[in-house]
């Protein structure tokens, strides 16, 4: 299939300018391509978002680029993609509705700079939303709603632990899917282990060098993507129930002569290509994705967890830079998986202290609905008291060793923001929101909810007689929350 469309990928070398690709003409019809601008950069440039394919078709997925501005090879296989003929594209992939937000940070790509203009790192902020940009990208997935998002990024091939072995990484392409254990998204019967592996083989066969995303620390621990909801893998699957593939494209070595680059491209550009592809042919797997509704309160979500060891190592293809070969290096200390050791039943819903600014924007920034206390009396919830804490030394990591004490009382809720946990994505607020999560809001300074011992931890529990079982329609959040605001008012 797509030989046709192959082939061009192979002609397209260069970036594309996005406007350009704008106003090429195009006689498939406007079912097949539009284009919108979905916000501003801080300084005031436009972020693109280009649609293709039929606007029937099931399956949305979502195409992120240039969060970082620097990562040319990416935006590379983004401009051969879209430079394949709209309709042509749409026949194509018929099943799949594809937006593309070619360059979330306009501004770090105008100089080929990582950062936004405000110095912030647009792929560690999708837990705190600080950048406007990160903002945009949130507010379109809540509008649009795919149930797929690939994140495109590129990568080093030189790696400090490596270059000490004389080694250099040396593929094409490197994959990765969500790891973060409260997510709710898996593609239907597949668990994401499975959907890697057939992705990884779907490209392997359109020879392109493919492996699961894998870093060595400095330790020389060899493990995959971090776990952490900064990151747009893990924060938008566990926010929005959308499945997440990030893409990460080798970036060529100054050694490669022009040839070897031209390969590189194009074996990068077949790989989104095959990507898609795959989509279009197990689409069925996502569409379910679509309603998921937050589980239902009392299910344990897991908010701790640590890298497993595999005790038989990892083995991964590197290029030995003296004999200039590619040879199979194995690191014996590999950490595979990620292991929950902490898990809280999840309540009806958060209540959060008025005076508790900072943290409430960033739920709101999140789209979380608030509701105001209905002044419906006393309501049972859970005081959490923090009996022992060791705070970390590191920014952004959360506080060991915590030990809590449960307080059930029944307080007045006049002065505090309920946030409901029956809405979607509502099991995100237990690993905000909870002090014993491994990413919680708490270990970011700036919201001022230090986890100090011993002190009263300032956001609460609401328990509630909900009893809603089934996922909802989103359409239904809005008045979901208003009842779950309602949980202590006399029925
Ligand atoms: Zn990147």
């Amino acid at each position: 299939m797509a030989s046709a469309l192959r082939e061009l990928t192979r002609m397209t070398s260069k970036p594309l300018a996005w406007p350009g690709t704008l106003s090429n003409s195009d006689a498939s019809g406007a079912a097949a391509r539009s284009s919108s601008i979905i916000g501003l950069s801080k300084e005031r440039r436009a972020i693109h978002c280009i649609f293709r394919g039929y606007g029937t078709a099931p399956l949305k997925v979502l195409i992120l680029a240039g969060q970082h501005g620097d990562e040319s090879p990416a935006q590379r296989s983004l401009g051969s993609l879209l430079a394949v003929d709209a309709g042509e594209l749409a026949r194509q992939l018929p099943r799949l509705q594809v937006a593309v937000i070619p360059e979330a940070n306009p501004d770090g790509c105008a100089v080929r700079c990582r950062y936004n203009a405000e110095g912030i790192d647009l792929n560690r902020d999708h837990q705190l939303l600080r950048g406007g940009e990160t903002e945009v990208i949130h507010q379109l997935v809540r509008r649009w709603r795919p149930q797929v998002i690939l994140d495109l990024h590129s990568y080093p091939s030189r790696r400090r632990h490596l270059l000490q072995r004389g080694m250099v990484l040396d593929h094409d392409v490197f994959f990765d899917v969500p790891n973060h254990p409260a997510i709710l998204a898996r593609p239907g019967s597949l668990n994401p282990a499975e959907l890697l592996r057939q992705l990884l083989r779907a490209v392997a066969d359109q020879r392109v060098r493919a492996a699961r995303y894998t870093i060595v620390t400095s330790s020389g621990r060899a493990r995959h993507s971090t776990p952490d909801v900064v990151e747009a893998l893990n924060g938008l699957a566990l926010r929005y129930g959308a499945f997440t593939v990030l893409v990460e494209n080798r970036q060529p070595r100054r050694d490669e002569t022009t040839a070897e680059r031209s390969r590189l491209q194009a074996a990068q550009a077949r790989a989104l290509l095959v990507l898609l592809e795959w989509l279009d042919r197990h689409h069925e797997l996502f569409l379910p994705l679509r309603t998921l509704g937050p589980p239902p309160p009392g299910t344990l979500v897991p908010v701790g967890f640590k890298y497993t060891d595999e005790g038989k190592g990892l083995s991964i293809v590197c290029r030995d830079i003296v004999r200039g070969r590619r040879v199979s290096i194995r690191f014996s200390r590999y950490s595979g998986s990620v292991s929950s050791r902490c898990s809280v039943a999840l309540p009806a819903g958060y209540a959060v202290p008025d005076e508790l600014t900072a943290l409430r924007a960033v739920l709101r920034r999140h789209g979380f609905v608030p509701a105001q206390y209905g002044g419906c009396g006393l309501c049972s919830v859970q005081k959490l008291r923090i009996e022992r804490a060791c705070p970390s030394r590191r920014p952004g990591r959360s506080a060991r060793h915590l030990v809590l004490s449960s307080h059930p009382m029944r307080v007045e809720l006049d002065r505090y923001e309920l946030f409901s946990t029956r809405q979607r994505g509502g099991e995100a607020l237990t690993v905000f929101l909870e002090p014993q999560s491994k990413h919680g809001l708490h270990r970011f300074a700036e919201l001022e909810i230090p986890l100090r011992a011993p002190s009263w931890y300032p956001v609460l529990r609401v328990l509630g007689s909900e009893r809603e079982t089934e996922p909802q329609p989103v359409e239904a959040e809005h008045r979901r929350s208003l009842r779950a605001a309602n949980l202590c008012a006399p029925s």
